[in-house]
């Protein structure tokens, strides 16, 4: 049994997107070699701030980064290479570390004393992460293996106090515009990156796989963000559910029980699997989400064009796909049951669209009658209910699960009334979010008015209902 976690889902993406966007993308060019202050004899720079570091007090009589005083302080406390470059603010013929290398070696010429007076060897900026960037690009590499991806996104959590301490820092002696830490490790991870794998572009949203990389623990997880496909589904037999529906027995546990013979599955199958299950194996994926407009009752059938659906394929293996072949292949696996036309590539926002939407529906119902009919005062007591406005409670049947309300819908037209012995049909075209049931047999008069309270409150059963079009685009 495939849990359907489409909702947990959109949580994470928003977690996502709250690590990828921290910091990322900003700006990371360097600043002119010109220094932007220029610092004098008699400038002081302190502001009674003692700074404490590593039980030495530094001396605040260094100006910001480019000046060459303020590069000797950086390096004084322990930068690493890639921060010296990052905050020096000077332009090297080289980038990241190799250009810190040619900084560092320029300031050790200016003062012999420099070397000596390091005063920790573990760089306060970023406490020597990017040491570990191979490290993270092999595991990075590692994780996506063969998952087929086009887009990038890369996220990285660094502890809070890090990033708030280098932040100060940076502020107080960087050069002004050198960039954060979060954007210059992210851009140093992709260059790592871009050199080992072929064409792959790095996007701020909707990626093909999220990568986040935390830290502190250089765990890496890769996230497969899910494909859409959106289509039109007919359901052309009863007692078909539109999605999985667990077994009641045991409540659809994985191994399921006897009275669902291990499938953990009420109905075998599901208009989503039925659907679903080829798209997903030609994928290459591990589940999917069915999202249809609306859904009809497990004994309707869904005919004319069909039901609009969006069908998220999760953690695909491929995302490339012929979707006339894959309709194809969904037809020949669903026949005399499921058919599927107008398949194309979709999005996350059509999920929305459609489940928003309001289209009108035409359906076929038919339904006996308790009782003596006379059949030319039936059809004209049915086809008064054509044009009108339907008051209905929410129905006993789905009351357990919706809240009970009271909604005005409109029977937009009403017609082909046939009366045959004890058992009418019609064709009727109603706004949507009708009760047609309802309709008919008035919900022990919650529906007002009803083809029953027409009919001189004569009961009526529903023999079956069609679903003959959905007025959709
Ligand atoms: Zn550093
Ligand atoms: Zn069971």
């Amino acid at each position: 049994m495939k849990e359907d976690t489409h909702k947990a889902d959109s949580d994470d993406e928003d977690s996502w997107a709250l690590y990828a966007d921290a910091g990322y993308g900003q700006s990371d060019e360097e600043v002119d070699e010109t220094p932007m202050i220029t610092p004098s004899e008699e400038e002081v720079w302190y502001d009674g701030d003692d700074f404490e570091f590593e039980g030495a007090t530094i001396n605040w009589d260094a100006p910001p980064c480019p000046a060459p005083l303020g590069i000797e302080h950086i390096i004084r406390i322990g930068c690493c290479d890639f921060c010296v470059q990052r905050l020096s603010g000077r332009r090297t013929v080289s980038k990241g570390e190799e250009g810190g290398k040619e900084i560092r070696k320029e300031a050790y010429q200016r003062n012999s004393e420099l070397e000596s007076s390091i005063k920790n060897n573990l760089c306060p900026m970023c406490e020597n992460l990017f040491d570990d960037i191979d490290n993270i690009v092999t595991r990075i590499i590692d994780k996506i293996g063969e998952v087929d991806h086009s887009t990038i996104q890369l996220g990285i959590h660094l502890p809070k106090d890090l990033v708030e301490e280098e932040d100060r820092i940076r502020t107080r002696h960087g050069s002004p515009g050198s960039a954060p830490l979060k954007p210059s490790f992210v851009s140093q991870i992709q260059s790592k990156l871009s050199n080992l794998v072929n064409e792959v572009t790095y996007v701020k949203e909707r990626p093909d796989l999220m990568i986040l990389v935390d830290g502190l623990t250089l765990m890496v997880e890769v996230d497969i963000r899910p494909v859409f496909m959106y289509g039109r589904y007919r359901k052309l037999i009863r007692n078909l559910p539109q999605t999985r529906w667990p077994c009641r027995a045991c409540r659809g546990r994985a191994q399921g029980c006897e009275s669902c013979n291990e499938t953990g599955l009420q109905y075998p199958d599901s208009v989503q699997d039925l659907i679903g299950e080829p798209i997903r194996l030609s994928l290459g994926a591990e589940d999917t989400s069915f999202h249809g407009m609306g859904r009809e009752d497990i004994d309707v059938r869904c005919l004319g064009m069909g039901r609009p659906f969006v069908i998220e394929i999760k953690k695909p293996g491929t995302r490339l796909a012929n979707l006339e072949e894959i309709q194809k292949v969904v037809n020949e696996n669903g026949v005399d049951k499921v058919e599927i036309n107008s398949l194309r590539w979709s999005d996350r926002r059509e999920v929305v669209k459609v489940k928003e939407s309001r289209s009108e529906k035409s359906y076929t119902i038919r339904f006996k009658v308790e009782g003596a009919l006379d059949e030319e005062t039936a059809i004209k007591a049915i086809s008064s209910l054509s044009g009108v406005e339907l008051s209905q409670e929410t129905p006993k049947r789905v009351a357990h699960r919706r809240a009970a309300k009271n909604r005005k819908r409109k029977v937009v037209s009403l017609s082909d009334i046939i009366v045959e012995e004890d058992e009418i049909q019609f064709s009727v075209r109603c706004e949507a979010g009708t009760y047609v049931k309802e309709l008919v047999h008035s919900d022990e008069g919650r529906t007002v008015p009803s083809v029953r309270s027409v009919l001189g409150d004569k009961e009526c059963t529903v023999l079956w209902l069609d679903v003959e079009e959905i007025h959709y685009e």
